[in-house]
């Protein structure tokens, strides 16, 4: 296309490239606007345990709902946040409500035993990091052990030294870490062994086509079995299909989230998913039976 438009295509990659300039600025303060108007939210994700049954957790995911454009999604947004340094105070608000909601939740007996919250790679470098992490869990007075972080294997592009530092120091609060997106990232498998890590989330693209695809199959399947040898959980994201369930479930996966087992709802339709789903002593035991 570019070659039709001769001498003209330097011009109109120019403007197209204002145009994506603007676009940016723009969003940068309206995101700016939206942590002030509050127009962010959070959305849940269940977690589903190796049976599919029981939940063992929510990721809290960041929405945005803008006043004139409608639904932002994440990834929209969330480059331009890590750019422009707003996803600091965007992921410890996005931290601080899940802890907040999820607190109340088990004060009602309603027992989600896990939030994760998505970090993005720069955090690990920023000074007072863990503190930040540390005050929120006093702020909102939940145990650290509720507490997960998503990070990607890109927190160890740049000084991978310092990330790992600060790993550990967020690991002496009690929480823990999952690496998010696994084998799409920055991959030295040489880390693996040196972060203080307490499970691994196959990412989606694995995942999408596992059925068809036997190279997809195989990755899922070796990932599976190296970070069981290396002690560690393995959560599928993305499973959308009874097909993809089954095959996860016959290669020893740990735990699923995706669409088949709930979409990401807002906090009051997740009390409910709970309340629907919470087992009574007679389902606990009908389930231990069907394992035996
Ligand atoms: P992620 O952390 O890998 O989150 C999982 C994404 O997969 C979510 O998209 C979720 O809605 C989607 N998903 C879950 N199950 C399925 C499924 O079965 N099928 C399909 N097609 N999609 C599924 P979402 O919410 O749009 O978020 C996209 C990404 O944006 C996240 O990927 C994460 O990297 C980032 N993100 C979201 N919230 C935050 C946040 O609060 N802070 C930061 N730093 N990043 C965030
Ligand atoms: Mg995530
Ligand atoms: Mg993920
Ligand atoms: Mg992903």
């Amino acid at each position: 296309k570019a070659k039709q438009h001769g001498r003209n295509s330097y011009q109109w990659y120019t403007e197209d490239l204002n145009e994506q300039v603007n676009e940016r600025l723009t969003l940068r303060s309206d995101i700016q606007k939206a942590l002030e108007r509050e127009e962010f939210e959070v959305v849940y994700q269940p977690q589903v345990d190796k049976h599919g049954r029981t939940i063992v957790g929510v990721e809290a995911l960041i929405r945005w709902n803008h006043p004139e454009k409608g639904p932002i999604p994440p990834s929209a947004f969330i480059p331009v946040a890590e750019h422009t340094g707003q996803i600091f105070p965007i992921n410890l608000w996005v931290m601080e409500t899940a802890c907040r909601y999820i607190k109340r939740l088990n004060d009602q007996g309603l027992a989600c035993p896990s939030v994760a919250v998505n970090i993005s790679p720069m955090q690990f470098q920023r000074p007072g990091f863990a503190e930040s992490v540390r005050s929120v869990l006093e702020r909102t007075q939940l145990d650290a052990s509720f507490l997960e972080l998503e990070v990607t294997e890109n927190a160890l592009l740049g000084d991978a030294e310092h990330a790992i530092l600060t790993m550990y120091k967020l690991k002496k609060l009690g929480l823990r870490i999952a690496i998010d997106d696994f084998g799409t990232g920055y991959s030295s498998l040489n880390y693996l062994k040196r972060l203080p890590i307490d499970k691994i989330k196959i990412d989606r693209s694995f995942i999408r086509e596992i059925i068809s695809d036997q190279h997809d199959a195989a990755i899922a399947q070796g990932i599976i079995s190296m970070a069981h040898h290396l002690g560690l959980p393995v959560l599928a994201e993305g499973v959308e299909t009874e097909p993809q369930f089954a095959f996860l479930k016959k290669v020893h996966c740990d735990a699923f989230q995706g669409y088949y087992f709930g979409k990401p709802m807002s906090f009051d339709a997740l009390t409910d998913f709970l309340h629907e789903n919470q087992s009574t002593p007679e389902k606990r035991n009908a389930d231990s039976i069907e394992e035996d």
